[in-house]
């Protein structure tokens, strides 16, 4: 502070000392400012720079098209309304319902304002003191919070661990039990072993909750993770965890290889825009409408983000879709190839998410911003996102990078890496 006089409430010094303490351990955060659209090339704090820390898979963020579906959208006004239940849920709603429930073969799917909003409502309104939680320890935050909120005994599993969900499932048990799980490890990229997963639920009586964040758009043809069981989902330590960004599509016709009782997935990463939805059996849905809080008692979406995210479900599951999906798996092919000859230790990914674990949070924010002056922008990762002890840079691939950017990329970080 400047020195002078100005009042400090007791709430305020103990959040500035909070904050010094933040600083001293490397663990401040800050936001950079992005200028225009949101793409591969990217204007971040007036320098141009490429983007290497989207969620934006596809490269649909800025795209013209989605835009476009949203200002007509638009010309109808901005808000909702209301929530849902009230007044709020309009035409665009329900349509992109139905094209998300045909998208994904379930019978319904419901709209939430974003992924968070999703995973805490499904799991308060699904689980409470009787029942048990069975989840992955490194979860997205969403899913562990929504669990604490449910109130249910929470059995943490170590990652990735089948044995360990089946010994959960093995002790005694009442009331309900939900294994909930991501598809993809947000700061690991790798695959939950979903296939066995998925038998561990059904023999057992209990039910399977995946969050298909950064699956959705990407994986199974653009249908999700439960469309990917043919290529190796599941199988871990069989090599690189399965064909991350299949080209292929899926006929409309077919049913998920692999089964799951709830499917949560996000339109903010692949589909570029932002909300979220959770698809299931029609009682999963009609009961959610009635007792999903984040559902029941928030503003629904405005209506024109459901179009444009219709726009983007459009060109996903079409002809473009494939060629943006294959030439992301190009990419990440390409970029671990590339740093495998510079001696660069990823983790075992083979999803758009690539790793590259420094340990120190100083060792990553120095990396990356020796990144970022040669105009490279990726993110230090710290904890408590990741934890203690494995700050790193989570390097995302989208499909509108090119192999010139990928290759620049792999040479600064060869030099970043020295200096760190
Ligand atoms: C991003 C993310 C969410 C939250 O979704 P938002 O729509 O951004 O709130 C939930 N789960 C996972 C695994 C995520 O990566």
């Amino acid at each position: 502070m400047d020195g002078t006089a100005v009042a400090c409430s007791p709430l305020d010094a103990q959040l500035r000392q909070q904050l010094a303490q933040l600083r001293a351990q490397d663990l401040y955060r800050t936001r950079r400012t992005v200028s225009g659209t949101h793409g591969a090339r990217i204007v971040v704090d007036g320098q141009s720079c490429v983007n290497f820390c989207s969620n934006d898979y596809l490269g649909l963020a800025g795209d013209a098209r989605i835009a476009a579906a949203a200002s007509k959208a638009l010309s109808n006004g901005v808000g909702s309304g209301a929530s849902a239940l009230v007044s709020g849920y309009n035409r665009e709603h329900a349509q992109l319902e139905e094209a998300l429930a045909d998208h994904v073969q379930r019978p319904r799917a419901l709209l939430f304002s974003s992924g968070w909003a999703a995973n805490l409502g499904v799991m308060r309104a699904l689980l409470g003191k009787d029942d048990t939680l069975i989840a992955d320890e490194l979860n997205h935050a969403s899913l562990i919070d929504g669990g604490r909120l449910a109130g249910a005994r929470y059995v943490r599993v170590p990652h990735g661990d089948v044995s360990a969900f089946a010994d959960a499932l093995a002790s005694p048990r009442e009331g309900r039990t939900l294994l909930a799980t991501d598809s993809i490890f947000s700061m690991d990229g790798d695959l939950a072993p979903l296939a066995s997963l998925s038998s561990l639920a059904s023999a057992h009586g209990a039910a399977l909750m995946v969050d298909d964040a950064h699956g959705f758009g990407v994986l199974g043809g653009g249908r999700g993770v439960l469309f990917e069981s043919n290529s190796g989902v599941g199988m871990r330590g069989t090599g690189d965890g399965g064909n991350a960004a299949t080209p292929y599509p899926v006929p409309r016709t077919q049913t998920p290889p692999l089964e799951a009782d709830i499917y949560m997935a996000g339109f903010g990463k692949a589909l570029g825009t932002a909300g979220a939805f959770v698809a299931g059996s029609e009682a999963l849905i009609e009961f959610l409408i009635q007792r999903a809080r984040t559902f029941v008692f928030s503003t629904a979406p405005p209506p024109a983000l459901a179009a444009a995210t219709r726009a983007s479900l459009a060109l996903i599951a079409g002809d473009e879709g494939v060629a943006r999906r294959t030439q992301l798996a190009a990419l990440i092919a390409r970029f671990r190839q590339g740093c495998a000859q510079q001696g660069i230790a990823l983790l075992p990914s083979s999803t758009a998410i690539q790793p590259l674990v420094l340990g120190a949070e100083s060792r990553a924010l120095t990396a990356s911003r020796a990144l970022l002056e040669r105009g490279y922008w990726v993110a230090a990762i710290r904890p408590p996102t990741v934890p203690v002890g494995t700050a790193r840079l989570r390097i995302t691939l989208t499909a509108t990078h090119t192999a010139t950017e990928v290759d620049g990329l792999v040479t600064a970080l060869t030099a970043a890496l020295k200096a760190a």
